[in-house]
């Protein structure tokens, strides 16, 4: 007997028929003799409308008053999903992220989990039942709702996945696997059999949001042997997420892309040393993630420094900057959220010359102006003007023949 946690994404239960669907892929693996904990998102587009009936009411919220509006979506297709397979004649019970104990820190509406505490579950399971629970939630110090970050059921899953031991943990979702780039772009990308955490971690981060980027994180932490399948087609074999994948030719594994992105300059910052310690300083107290860093040469004693981060930070870093405007020594702020990411993600890059070339080079064809580039041992990003950016995933994915 195995325990397999099984995580269905939002567009997986969005109604009563997928629910059924689902359902029947979970009394399959349960009458096969499998304990099995579920995971689930909101409903469709439940977690966007609850975001839009907030502003209605309220244009600035609190973080903690959103957090107790957005987990009401997860409560509603956890106790549906139950209902359903209640009515199939299994036993099973639904639960809340703090009923079966997902502790995380106060950062509210991006919490990370400190610990699970999986007495309740582990009940429930010893009683034979089918165990539902809510994804992207779960309670801090204070017992109030915390939740995880967008798309932070994946990373639900994968934490009880390992607290619970679970032999397996599969995300089902509405396409059948990782694909070299998003095939709702790309119509030619190529499924792949298996990608390693490093690079599904990169592609997740960068934009790939078929998987949360914590939850690969936390699968190679712990270990989890994780796939990513679909709940339309589950006979199909989907993609193993793992440490080490077959030998395989393709130097740059996928493409992905991130319109979620702003780009913040400060100029005429004086040209002494210390400077970027002060700026990304400042930043990360704020636990506030940036990407590429672009530091001008300095000319007459001073010099300019450009970086990206995601748009839901900008006004933060705005205000940040303006508050310690003397402290960091700069002359004038810019920002644009008019642009995007486009990357290239693969383990073999870093024994390769010239795939970055490669890479402006299918920019070059598309005519597509690039503002920025970040490298890292697997990974390639450029800046481009929004709007570019499937032209872009487009032309680098057939220039590295990615869908052959
Ligand atoms: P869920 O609601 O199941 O969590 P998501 O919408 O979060 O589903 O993630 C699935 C989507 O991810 C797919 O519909 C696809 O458009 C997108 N996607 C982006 N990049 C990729 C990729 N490289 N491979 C597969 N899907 C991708
Ligand atoms: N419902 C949440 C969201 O839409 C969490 C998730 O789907 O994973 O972001
Ligand atoms: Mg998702």
């Amino acid at each position: 007997m195995s325990l397999i946690v099984q995580k269905f994404g939002g567009s997986s239960v969005a109604d009563a028929t997928k629910l059924r669907r689902v359902a029947g892929i979970i009394t399959d693996t349960y009458k096969a003799g499998n304990n099995v904990i579920v995971v689930v998102s909101a409903q469709g587009d439940t977690t966007d409308d609850l975001i839009e009936k907030a502003k209605e009411i309220n244009p600035n919220p609190s973080k903690r008053e959103m957090d107790m509006l957005l987990s009401t979506g997860e409560q509603i297709s956890a106790s549906l999903l139950a209902m359903t397979i209640e009515n199939m004649g299994f036993p099973v019970i639904s639960l809340t992220g703090w009923q079966c104990g997902v502790h995380t820190d106060s950062n509210y509406s991006a919490s990370r989990i400190k610990k699970v505490k999986a007495e309740r579950l582990n009940a429930e399971l010893d009683k034979k039942r089918i165990v539902i629970v809510t994804g992207f939630q779960g309670i801090n110090k204070y017992d109030d709702i915390t939740t995880l970050g967008r798309g932070g059921s994946d990373t639900s899953a994968v934490a009880l996945a390992a607290a619970c031991h679970a032999d397996l943990c599969e995300i089902y979702t509405d396409v059948d696997g990782v694909y070299t780039t998003d095939p709702r772009i790309v119509p030619e990308a190529k499924k792949l059999d298996e990608i390693t955490f490093d690079e599904m971690l990169e592609l997740a981060s960068l934009g790939a949001n078929v998987l949360h980027n914590r939850s690969v994180e936390m699968a190679k932490k712990y270990n989890v042997n994780l796939c990513v399948r679909s709940s339309i087609t589950p006979n199909v074999e989907g993609t193993v997420v793992k440490e080490v994948v077959k030998m395989e030719t393709m130097v740059v594994r996928g493409v992905a892309k991130d319109n979620d992105v702003a780009r913040i300059s400060l100029c005429n910052i004086e040209d002494t040393p210390g400077k970027a310690f002060r700026i990304f300083s400042l930043l990360a107290k704020h636990n506030i993630n940036v990407d590429i860093i672009l530091q001008s040469i300095g000319r007459e004693g001073t010099k300019d420094i450009s970086f990206t981060t995601s748009e839901g930070n900008l006004q933060q870093v705005l205000d940040i900057c303006e508050a310690n405007k003397e402290i960091i020594g700069y002359g004038d702020i810019s920002y644009n959220t008019n642009v995007s990411k486009v990357s290239i993600v693969g383990a073999g890059m870093v024994s390769n010359a010239g795939v970055a070339a490669k890479m402006f080079e299918a920019l070059y064809d598309a005519n597509i102006n690039i503002h920025m580039i970040g490298t890292s041992e697997i990974k390639v990003s450029v800046l481009i003007d929004q709007g570019m950016e499937n032209k872009a995933v487009k032309a680098i994915h057939d220039k590295f023949e990615l869908g052959n």
